[in-house]
């Protein structure tokens, strides 16, 4: 492990939100839990209603022009982020943004602001969204996490947050598995299995007990080529399809026929 970082400081998040529990709660278990224990992770949760004007800590109106359901109100969300010492970019969650995937959770673990710190800021809109001024001279970017309306943005900052953090130095404690996972070869991850070898008559790969480590991951990186080109054939087609020496590996262990090529 790199020893800035395990010593340095840690990566910051800071999310804004009118339910800061939903993300202390879901960021104090687990992976997460353990991240910010260790100091690998530093979530804060600034709670939107405390910035509110009225006494009422309303946060949102009707819209202008009419229409169904409220707004967020632009001065909360800007009294917040300018009241927060917090790190930027501030990504406003959106279903219209950029859509995620472990390319930009990547991208994201990586960020460094103008003075050195790591991290990012999330906002989470409620309602029918938020204000267009905010989207305009307040946030950097917007990101969605899928095509699909919540009802909120939390569960898409902690759809994010936990992507980035496992990316992070140190968080799973074995920084292999985080860079043999899918996604990362573009591939899909290869089948794993674990004890018994025989369960009900299903037998584990014999090649996986022999030993031979150059066998295992012959097996492994056919097993991931198969599994995509079964289920996200997709993948296979943004990375160029299947090289002469895949194909022939998928034949080897009989996942194809000779036919089939
Ligand atoms: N009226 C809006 C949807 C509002 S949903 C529209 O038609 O586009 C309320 C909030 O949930 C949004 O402001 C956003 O912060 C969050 N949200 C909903 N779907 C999301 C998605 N797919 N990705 C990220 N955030 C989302």
């Amino acid at each position: 492990m790199d020893e800035s970082i395990r010593g340095g400081s840690p990566f910051y998040v800071n999310v804004f939100t009118i339910f800061p529990q939903m993300i202390e709660g879901y960021c104090s278990q687990s992976i997460l839990g353990k991240a910010r224990e260790n100091h690998y992770l530093q979530v804060n949760a600034h709670d939107l209603r405390e910035f509110s004007v009225d006494r009422h800590h309303s946060v949102d109106d009707t819209p202008f022009g009419g229409g169904p359901g409220m707004v967020m109100m632009p001065e909360p969300v800007f009294r917040a982020v300018e009241s927060t010492d917090i790190i930027r970019p501030l990504f406003l969650l959106s279903p219209g943004g950029e859509v995620f995937d472990q390319r930009k959770a990547e991208e994201l673990a990586e960020l460094i602001d103008s003075r050195g710190r790591r991290g990012f800021s999330l906002l989470c809109g409620r309602y029918e969204g938020v204000d267009a001024r905010i989207e305009e001279y307040l946030t950097d970017g917007e990101i969605s996490i899928g095509d699909y309306i919540l009802a909120g943005g939390e569960l898409a900052a902690l759809v994010i947050i936990e992507a980035v953090a496992r990316l992070l130095p140190g968080v799973l404690g074995n920084d292999e598995s985080a860079a043999e996972e899918s996604f990362s070869d573009t591939l899909l991850e290869c089948a794993q299995f674990t004890k018994p070898f025989d369960f009900r008559g299903m037998a584990v790969p014999e090649v996986l007990r022999s030993g031979n480590h150059a066998k295992i991951a012959e097996w492994r990186k056919t097993s991931a080529l198969f599994r995509t080109l079964n289920k996200r054939q997709d993948m296979l087609e943004k990375r160029g399809g299947l090289s002469r020496d895949e194909l022939q590996l998928l034949i080897k262990y009989g996942y194809l026929s000779d036919s089939d090529n």
